[in-house]
């Protein structure tokens, strides 16, 4: 992977631009963590890179990082750039630059300002690697001006103490605390990203921790007093109570009211692995404190695993009862389902014959 990184690197200087991998994979690489995507800086404009890779993607908003994807690997390309003025916590004035220096004083965390050349140097301008051996999330200049800036980096100085288990520096735990509040003005789809993050990592109890030593639950509008952890972030999402302000999609909502009803009922049965699937009723278990193989062997044992696995078709059950199609079948149906998953009634054709004409 750094090999093929060094290669977009090489295909951009060639054309005459400096460019450098910055952030999240040089910080990984010196860790010798696995990383996924990697950022890519340079002095090269957007309208530069789409001439260098033709399979380059232009950034929605003004200033955006152009993306381009390689051997399944994806590169964000951003220009060299000044953030000359900050209104409402958003930078309102930003300019290129051509200098490496501007675009790295920008950046968040000395752990993140570290960035690697063609030739697979890192370059080093603010002591990240010392920090990284410190294990210390420290600010990359005055931690008060840069979180008043953008509060969303008090958030990810959280994520990052939290994947990396690394403890805050002074500064930053005083620029958090009088910067906090300011976290309501950020959007929740940043918010949510980095609390994802939080959420999915081993060491999630430790940035809970930190996120209510803070109080930012109160900011943040989340309500971490009774959170039971989840191997998957749905799990905890769903305990949050916050449907209605951050972003879900569809599918995600759908499983976060299971999960809820699952909970509420106290109780996972067969019906319920039937009707909401074995990774809903393993979250919810998780959260009522069940243990997981139960749910697994019950799963493996269910009767049914659809409707359509009813031993007994339409026509054979309109013949038995003499009777004309209508609603009536579909109830029966919803009634065999329930009566099959629960082992009250054997998915055996005569016994399913039995069981309607003594009831229907
Ligand atoms: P990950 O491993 O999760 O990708 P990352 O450090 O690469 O972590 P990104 O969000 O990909 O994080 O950002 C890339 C780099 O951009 C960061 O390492 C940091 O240098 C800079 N950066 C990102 N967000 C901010 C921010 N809000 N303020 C200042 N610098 C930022
Ligand atoms: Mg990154």
């Amino acid at each position: 992977m750094l090999n093929d990184s060094l290669e977009i690197l090489k295909k951009i200087e060639k054309h005459g631009y400096k460019a450098y991998i910055v952030g999240g994979y040089v910080r990984d690489y010196f860790m010798k963590i696995k990383s996924y995507d990697v950022d890519i800086c340079t002095n090269a404009k957007p309208k530069d890179l789409i001439k260098i890779f033709d399979n380059a993607i232009l950034p929605k908003e003004k200033y955006g990082a152009v993306t381009i994807r390689h051997k399944g690997i994806r590169y964000e390309i951003t220009t060299f750039r000044k953030e000359l003025k900050y209104e409402n916590r958003r930078p309102v004035e930003i300019e290129y630059t051509n200098e490496l220096f501007e675009d790295i004083v920008r950046r968040d965390f000395t752990i993140n300002s570290m960035c690697m050349d063609i030739d697979g140097n890192i370059i080093d301008l603010f002591d990240g690697k010392k920090d990284i051996n410190k294990k210390i999330i420290k600010s990359l200049g005055n931690a008060k001006d840069k979180f008043y800036e953008d509060p969303l980096r008090i958030l990810r100085a959280i994520r990052f103490a939290t994947t990396l288990n690394f403890k805050l520096d002074k500064d930053v735990i005083s620029g958090i605390k009088e910067n906090a509040h300011y976290l309501k003005d950020i959007s929740y789809d940043r918010k949510k990203i980095e609390l994802n993050k939080i959420f999915a990592s081993k060491n999630v109890k430790y940035g809970i921790k930190l996120i209510k030593s803070f109080n930012l639950d109160e900011y943040l509008e989340l309500n971490l007093l009774k959170i039971k952890y989840t191997t998957d972030i749905l799990g905890i999402w769903a305990q949050l109570d916050v449907l209605d302000k951050y972003p879900f999609t569809k599918i995600e909502i759908v499983s976060i009211k299971n999960i809820l009803s699952i909970v509420e009922n106290k109780t996972i049965g067969k019906y319920e692995i039937y009707k909401y699937g074995l990774y809903t009723t393993s979250i919810a278990a998780e959260i009522l404190g069940i243990n997981k193989n139960v749910i697994v062997r019950l799963e493996r044992n269910l009767p049914i695993k659809s409707k359509k696995e009813i031993n007994i078709t339409t026509d054979e059950i309109l013949k038995l009862l003499d009777k004309k199609p209508g609603n009536w079948i579909s109830k029966l149906y919803e009634d065999l389902e329930v009566k099959i998953v629960t082992s009250k009634v054997k998915n055996n054709k005569e016994k399913i014959k039995e069981y309607i004409l003594k009831n229907y």
